[in-house]
């Protein structure tokens, strides 16, 4: 059978690099296209290192830009595109949400197009953040979308409605599915590709492994006073080779032409709640160190607890979470010791 062939755009990027790694293990052709305004050629070239794929293609573009998006679709036979390329700074979204709105949505209309004209099935990257703050817990794909916390959010949600109606209005021509990702941390076991966050990082995992390493003087624990067990917000924190790996199910199901309805939607995490000071002292114990940490008055926007029901994923599209929370704070401890030449 002839080999089939994944777009993966901002694959280039964290969740991008490892969802390349394990579509090539898993034989698909790859064809990486990232514009590195949120990135360098680490990670790219991790995944080339891992794979042993020196021949890897890598195309420097930008999906706002339509006539290259279909130059793209012309020049590989894509078969499936998987939708990573998007800014992601929640807070960030706040103050600059033109520039969001702009490039989060432009970037997934062009790939939409190209996607529809070429026959193409499209995996959305969405994210938990499309739930806002949830009434019950654990969230199921049927719990109902809150209104976004931020431009960032909102794009996710936008992005969800314009691929479910393009499918709709296409009366089965074009199919997808949207991921919604709970925490995605760690890194690759191999420490050649992992999270690289430009500036000081926003996210509580990279912080924590800047800290450790001197990077950052002090971990700041955002709210103890919350409604939970021990006073720190709750997480569904979903190992990045997991999470990756759920994107090869996906592809398959799409791609296998075993897919239930023409639009499905599918929590990736883990089912576990696990606070924020939970996560740092399974760091601290697997990693055999003292973190310096405080705590800190709560963060705007920050919902108190959300975590995932995973079961759909589990046994629609037979994908569950592994590898267990010691092992990827293992992993991404390796990976900053490795960025630290260490
Ligand atoms: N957090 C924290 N200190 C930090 C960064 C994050 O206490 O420096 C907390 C944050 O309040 C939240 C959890 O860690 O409860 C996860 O935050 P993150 O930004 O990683 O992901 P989010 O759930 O906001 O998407």
């Amino acid at each position: 059978m002839m080999k089939k062939t994944v777009l993966v755009s901002g694959g280039a990027g964290y969740i991008g690099s490892h969802v390349s790694v394990e579509l090539l293990s898993a034989g698909y052709d790859v064809v990486v296209a990232d514009n590195f305004s949120n990135c360098d050629l680490t990670c790219f070239e991790g995944v080339r290192k891992i794979t042993g794929r020196d021949d890897l293609p890598l195309v420097k573009m930008d999906f706002c830009d339509a006539a290259a998006v279909r130059k793209l679709f012309s020049d590989y036979p894509i078969d499936a595109v998987i939708h990573f390329a998007a800014f992601k700074a929640v807070g960030e979204s706040v103050e600059q949400p033109l520039k969001y709105y702009k490039n989060n949505l432009d970037s997934f209309l062009n790939v939409q197009e190209s996607a529809q004209a070429h026959s193409a099935k499209v995996l959305f990257s969405s994210s938990a953040t499309v739930y806002g703050e949830p009434d019950k817990m654990p969230v199921t794909e049927e719990s109902p979308r809150k209104p976004a916390t931020s431009p960032y959010g909102n794009t996710k949600q936008i992005c969800e409605d314009i691929l479910r109606d393009t499918i709709f209005a296409s009366k089965g021509a074009v199919q997808g599915i949207a991921l919604r990702y709970f925490n995605p941390i760690g890194a690759h076991p191999s420490a050649l590709i992992g999270e690289l966050p430009r500036g000081v990082p926003n996210n509580l995992v990279p912080y924590i492994t800047q800290t450790a390493i001197g990077k950052r003087e002090c971990l700041s624990i955002f709210g103890n006073d919350y409604p939970t067990p021990d006073g720190t917000c709750l997480r569904d924190y979903i190992d990045i080779v997991d999470l990756a790996k759920a994107h090869v199910f996906a592809v398959r199901r799409m791609l296998e032409a075993r897919m239930e309805a023409d639009y499905e939607i599918f929590n990736i995490g883990t089912g576990r709640p696990v606070s924020v000071l939970e996560l740092v002292q399974a760091f601290e114990r697997v990693n055999g160190l003292k973190l310096n940490y405080r705590f800190a008055p709560r963060r705007e926007g920050d919902v108190p607890a959300i975590w995932a029901d995973p079961s759909r994923a589990n046994t629609v599209l037979g994908w569950r979470a592994e590898r267990t929370i010691e092992e990827t704070l293992a992993a991404a401890w390796a990976w900053e010791k490795h960025l630290a030449g260490i």
